[in-house]
C-alpha cells in the first residue's frame, strides 16, 4: 500500500515515469490495474472509488495506491476521522463524537482506540518527520495526554510540511524516500488536524 496525492492525472504520470517507490524495496513501481470500486463516505456524502494497483519492478510486490483523503480499511475518508481525532483531543467522548457525525459508536470506539493504541508510536514517527523535514520548527505543545500529543504531533508535521511538493525524489537521513511518509498517516490527516491545531492556537492566542 502506498498513500499518495489526490490528483489522479499526478499519480498516474508518476506511476509511468516510474516516480513512485516500492515501500518494501524502494525501486519503481509501474501501473498494474485497479482495485474493486468501493465506497467512501465523506462528511457531506459518500463518493465510489477505484484504486490504482502498481507492481514493483524489482521484487513483484503489488501495492494499492490510495489518494491521501483516504484511509486503508476504512470506510470513512480523513476528513471524517480527522474530526474525531480533533474532537477526542479536546475530550470528547466516543458517543458524543459519533451523535455528531452520524456515525455508530462502535466505529468511532473503533477510531479511537486504534489511535490511543498507537498513540506513542505515532507521536514519534510524526514528530521525527516533523524535525527531517524543519529542524528548527518550534511547534510542539505538550497537552498531557498521550492521545492529544499524538494528535498534534499529526497537526504539527501537517503545518511543516504545508505548501512542500509530494513525494520527493530525494533519499532522507532515515534511509527511505519520504515520499513514504505518508504511508503512516497520510498528508491530508496532517494537513487536516494541522488546519485545527492552526485554529486552535489562535483561539487560545486571543484568549478564547
Ligand atoms: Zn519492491
Amino acid at each position: 500500500m502506498l498513500i499518495v496525492g489526490i490528483d489522479a492525472a499526478a499519480v498516474e504520470a508518476a506511476l509511468i515515469d516510474g516516480r513512485l517507490s516500492c515501500p518494501g524495496c524502494a525501486s519503481d513501481l509501474r501501473p498494474w490495474g485497479h482495485s474493486v470500486e468501493r465506497e467512501v463516505r465523506l462528511l457531506d456524502r459518500s463518493v465510489d472509488r477505484r484504486f490504482r494497483r502498481s507492481i514493483c519492478r524489482a521484487c513483484a510486490a503489488t501495492h494499492v495506491v490510495i489518494p491521501e483523503d483516504t484511509l486503508l480499511r476504512r470506510c470513512d475518508g480523513v476528513e471524517v476521522i480527522g474530526v474525531a481525532l480533533t474532537a477526542k483531543s479536546k475530550g470528547k467522548g466516543h458517543r458524543r463524537i459519533a451523535r455528531d457525525l452520524d456515525r455508530p459508536d462502535s466505529t468511532v470506539r473503533g477510531w479511537l482506540r486504534r489511535f490511543a493504541f498507537m498513540a506513542d508510536e505515532l507521536r514519534e514517527h510524526f514528530t521525527r518527520w516533523a524535525h527531517a523535514i524543519d529542524p528548527v520548527h518550534d511547534r510542539l505543545s505538550p497537552g498531557g495526554s498521550a492521545f492529544f500529543d499524538a494528535v498534534d504531533a499529526v497537526g504539527v508535521l501537517g503545518i511543516v510540511g504545508c505548501g512542500r511538493d509530494w513525494p520527493w525524489s530525494d533519499e532522507s537521513e532515515y534511509g527511505q524516500p519520504p515520499a513514504q511518509i505518508p504511508a503512516c498517516g497520510t498528508t491530508a490527516l496532517g494537513s487536516y488536524l494541522g488546519c485545527e491545531r492552526r485554529s486552535a492556537r489562535q483561539d487560545r492566542d486571543a484568549g478564547c
